[in-house]
């Protein structure tokens, strides 16, 4: 997309997917469709759960561990340097928009339309509850959406991840639902079949195949240039430690 193009985007708040939810699940599902090239607006109001976590330990390629902030920062980050925009507000309404779509409404009045529109808000359902055919399943305190396995709900366009959906409660399987229902986003879209592989120079074409849509060969050179830039990025993450400390439980700060 050019300058320009964005730009207009942006003005007119007019987006191929919106994701509600800027925690592990939406921003992975922002990441995967921002990668095939959808564009790609996540709106999050308040903070990640997984911000009150002392130290995260059990999500893979951490050895000893990851500060979550650091690791939301880190994540955040990566978002954002593979053109997903985002947005602090919270979500009021979700409707289906008269000509296909949705409009999303939020608590500061903005209308922003989308083509798609992922769920990914921990617990918070209510901005869908006007819409008939969402089915909202109550298991005891809990309120989740119906879904099938790929996050889509009984509106067309309209997809759910993590908690929602009734997904276990860790970072790398909300992070991993997410991207699943992103590709089933991308799957439903009129993006060619993408599968987000870089590979080496030749991998496929040395093999007479044509690159897949959404893959990437890349030369020797290449592989060096990005290899030391992400060594650069992480040596400054990891160089001094996170300044904010875990928030704590709501009833516990209330005491
Ligand atoms: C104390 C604690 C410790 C934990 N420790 C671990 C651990 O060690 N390992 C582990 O794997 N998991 C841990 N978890 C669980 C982990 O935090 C969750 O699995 C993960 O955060 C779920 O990600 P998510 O994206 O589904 O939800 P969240 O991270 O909660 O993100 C949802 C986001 O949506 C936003 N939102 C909600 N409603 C709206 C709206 N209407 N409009 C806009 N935005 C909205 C929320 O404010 C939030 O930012 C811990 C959780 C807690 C509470």
């Amino acid at each position: 997309m050019t300058t320009t193009e964005a730009e207009t985007q942006e003005a007119e708040n007019t987006w191929d997917v919106c994701i509600v939810g800027g925690g592990p699940a939406g921003l992975t599902a922002g990441l995967f469709t921002a990668r095939a090239g959808l564009d790609t607006l996540i709106v999050n109001a308040g903070e990640p759960i997984l911000r009150r976590n002392a130290h995260l330990e059990n999500v893979p390629g951490f050895p000893a561990g990851v500060n979550s902030r650091l690791f939301l920062d880190m994540l955040t980050d990566q978002v954002e340097r593979n053109d997903c925009e985002l947005a602090e507000a919270e979500v009021v309404d979700v409707s289906e928009a008269a000509d296909g779509g949705f409009e999303v409404t939020t608590a500061d009045e903005q209308a922003i339309a989308a083509e798609y529109v992922i769920c990914a808000s921990w617990a918070e359902s209510n901005y869908v509850a006007d819409i008939d055919e969402v089915g909202l399943m109550k298991r005891g305190s809990k309120t989740y959406i119906d879904a099938n396995e790929d996050g889509e709900t009984g509106v067309d366009g309209l997809y759910v991840t993590g908690r929602l959906a009734g997904e276990p409660h860790q970072t790398v399987v909300a992070s991993g639902h997410g991207a699943k229902v992103a590709l089933s986003v991308i799957h439903d879209s009129d993006v060619p079949f993408y599968n987000d592989w870089v590979a080496p120079d030749g991998y496929f074409t040395g093999r007479g195949r044509e690159v897949p849509p959404g893959c990437e060969e890349i030369d020797e050179e290449e592989r060096k240039r990005r290899e030391q830039q992400s060594m650069a990025v992480m040596q400054e993450y990891f160089d001094s430690p996170h300044p904010e400390t875990p928030t704590q439980h709501p009833s516990v700060r209330e005491e």
